[in-house]
């Protein structure tokens, strides 16, 4: 019998629980024992009672819960080769022929790292005495497949990760409770959203809540964007607009590298000196609610549908098939080459279209419009 693994690593998000829950009871539909290794890599390496067999009522309920219920963890150890040599070793001890790791673009990495190297951390474990070559010789090499859990959607090569949606439904959300305060007072808002490297969340938030000015990381702004926004929000406000709606990705900053700081837009929007637009500002972080509460359908979809694919991946792959991700593509789930995305996120910024960005920009106005 085939032994499947599945684990959770990097950032948690929204939907890896249905994933975990689809690749259980999908490998032991095919006649496979189906395998959590909670904590993420940490798991691996540790063993013993880190590494469980799972039962078809073991994931019950699983589908729609946030976060991932085998846990996730960051693992230092695994960086190092003597981490990755006690995590095959373990893997070996339980019997498990395959792992699929939902997690970001460091797990991905970490995962095809570890599969490379493995023929010779096997050899080093037999040469070490560690293990028999009996032992190791059903295993001779390292069957993995990549899904991407991430709230930010910041893999190339997919449409979705698993995750994205979840998050931007939450801000959309707490973007609307701050809009009704916001017009009640006239306020001003600068809402914090995650996004580092990847604005897509406070993008399509932006787009999704008809914010007035969006920061993101793959968009730096002009040196001039404090006039620029100055003459925009004093235009509305004369126009009889109540709020001003700003969302900045953490990563937001200008073309020179320089960070922008939701502490440096309030400053601009509160200004009380002559000339300044002394608008009643707060600044709210959105921070970890993003991350949290249960999946929205989309993600229990993508996470169910792509854990299935991933055990069908598995059980199809031989020694010369190139390693694979699971990912979404015009609505279809299909499987990619796993490094070739990962090296692409890293270089490119995932693709929206500026002139769509743009027009959707201006529809800030229409109210206003004759
Ligand atoms: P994410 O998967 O969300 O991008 P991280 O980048 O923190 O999150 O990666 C999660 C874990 O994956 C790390 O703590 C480490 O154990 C493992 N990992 C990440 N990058 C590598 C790498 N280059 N080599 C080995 N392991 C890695």
């Amino acid at each position: 019998k085939k032994k499947i693994a599945v684990m959770t690593s990097g950032g948690d998000s929204p939907g890896m629980t249905a994933v975990v829950r689809a690749v259980v009871r999908t490998a032991i539909h095919m006649g496979c024992d189906a395998y959590c290794v909670y904590e993420g890599y940490e798991g691996l390496v540790q063993g013993g009672d880190f590494i469980r067999q799972m039962e078809w009522h073991d994931v019950r309920g699983w589908l729609s819960e946030g976060g991932t219920l085998i846990g996730t963890a960051r693992c230092m150890a695994f960086f190092e080769r003597a981490g990755r040599l006690t995590a095959a070793k373990n893997m070996i001890l339980n019997g498990i022929h395959a792992l699929i790791i939902c997690g970001g673009d460091g797990s991905l990495t970490g995962a095809d790292k570890f599969r490379s190297e493995w023929p010779s951390l096997v050899d080093e474990l037999v040469a070490n005495g560690e293990l028999t070559k009996d032992q190791v010789a059903p295993f001779t090499h390292l069957n993995i497949v990549g899904l991407v859990g991430s709230i930010d959607n910041d893999l190339s090569g997919t449409d979705a990760t698993i995750g994205c949606y979840s998050a931007l439904a939450r801000i959309c959300e707490m973007v609307d409770y701050i809009e009704a305060t916001a017009s009640s007072h006239s306020r001003a808002f600068v809402i914090e959203v995650m996004g580092r490297h990847c604005g897509w969340l406070a993008l399509m938030a932006g787009v999704a809540t008809g914010a007035d000015f969006i920061f993101i990381p793959e968009r730096p702004q002009d040196q001039d964007w404090k006039a620029d926004m100055s003459t925009v929000v004093r235009r509305h406000r004369k126009m009889g607009k109540r709020k001003t709606i700003v969302i900045v990705a953490e990563g937001a900053r200008d073309r020179d590298g320089t960070k922008i700081t939701p502490t440096e837009i309030k400053d601009l929007l509160a200004d009380k000196s002559e000339g300044g637009l002394a608008l009643d500002t707060r600044i709210t972080t959105l921070g970890h609610v993003q991350r949290g509460g249960t999946a929205v359908a989309y993600d229990r979809m993508l996470g169910t549908l792509q854990g299935v694919e991933a055990v069908k991946a598995v059980l199809e792959a031989t020694p010369e098939t190139e390693t694979c991700f699971i990912a979404i593509n015009e609505n279809k789930i299909v499987r990619k080459p796993l490094m070739k995305a990962v090296q692409e996120s890293k270089a490119l910024a995932k693709a929206v279209d500026d002139k769509d960005f743009d027009m959707a920009m201006q529809l800030r106005d229409t109210e206003f419009a004759d």
